[in-house]
């Protein structure tokens, strides 16, 4: 009998730490499948994606560039995925029929671990992953959520399209997101990373959340913990939303504490974008 195949398909994706993370909890759960990465440019995607299924793929993790075009290839969409326009797990049906679900959304909900009803949230950013940030958040019921980004018109538009906040400039807030890209390459020093988004300048607030992530702690989550704020990296975001893409596709409680490990002791392969 063929395995069962997953993937992840980007570009580039060699830097990807889904694979070692889903195939230890493949392991773990004793389902002899694999899951591989699918490095595909942005103009092969759709006819790529098409072939999958009847090559064995029940499942695909779609990261940079192509969430986009996830979402407008799926036959089906989930709540979350056809709110926020972008996909990053399809599920194939046996006819080849493609459902497509953002797991970005909750799985930052489930890193951040606690409720966020109620409380004030700041997303930094206004690109893919602010979106299905501030969707989450207003879904889960924070009283504000407010969207910051360097470039005002694409956070004004963000705002008006989910009905979050424009933020002129970053404000108080319970939970910060960073969804920049800053403190990505180790690039620029802690400061003026803090600087470029208006850090310096704010309290800290209670939860401190970073997508990014790499082999040592980001400006971000240094910039939270010296102020003593909950902090949530983003290895553990990955996981999260790792986990709920594999929940979907073999409707088992996903091993997290073995996917932790696998994608914190793969943290040499590269750092920090999205799975
Ligand atoms: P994206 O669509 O390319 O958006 C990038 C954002 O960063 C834009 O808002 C951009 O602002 C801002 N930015 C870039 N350079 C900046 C600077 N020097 N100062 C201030 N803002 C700057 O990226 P994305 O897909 O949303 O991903 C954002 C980050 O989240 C990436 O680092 C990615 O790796 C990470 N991520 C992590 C996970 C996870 O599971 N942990 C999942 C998804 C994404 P402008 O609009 O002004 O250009």
């Amino acid at each position: 009998m063929p395995r069962t195949l997953l993937g992840v398909a980007g570009f580039p994706v060699a830097h990807s730490r889904s694979p070692a993370m889903h195939n230890a909890a493949l392991a773990e759960l004793g389902l002899d499948w694999l899951y591989v990465p699918v490095p595909v440019p942005a103009e092969r995607f759709e006819e790529a994606v098409r072939a999958l299924p009847g090559s064995g793929f029940k499942g695909l993790n779609v990261t940079v560039p192509h969430k986009g075009a996830a979402h407008r290839l799926a036959d089906r969409h989930s709540r979350a995925a056809q709110a926020i326009g972008a996909a990053n797990t399809l599920t194939f049906g046996p006819n080849g029929e493609v459902e497509a679900e953002n797991t970005d959304a909750g799985g930052l909900l489930d890193a951040v671990g606690q409720p966020v009803a109620g409380l004030r949230a700041l997303v930094l950013g206004a690109g893919g992953s602010a979106r299905a940030a501030v969707w989450a958040l207003i879904d889960a019921g924070a009283a504000e959520v407010s969207v910051w980004n360097r470039t005002p018109e694409r956070a004004a538009q963000l705002a008006s399209d989910l009905g979050a906040l424009h933020a002129g400039r970053p404000g108080q807030a319970d939970v910060l997101v960073n969804c920049t890209t800053v403190g990505l390459d180790g690039s620029v020093d802690a400061a003026e990373a803090q600087a470029a988004l208006g850090l310096d300048r704010i309290d800290p607030p209670d939860t401190v959340v970073d997508l990014v992530y790499g082999h040592r702690a980001t400006p971000v989550v240094a910039w939270g913990r010296s102020h003593g704020s909950r902090v949530v990296e983003g290895l553990e975001v990955l996981v999260r939303q790792g986990a709920r893409s594999l929940e979907l596709w073999t409707h088992l409680d996903a091993p997290i504490e073995t996917m932790r490990s696998a994608a914190t002791g793969s943290r040499g392969e590269g750092g920090g974008v999205g799975p």
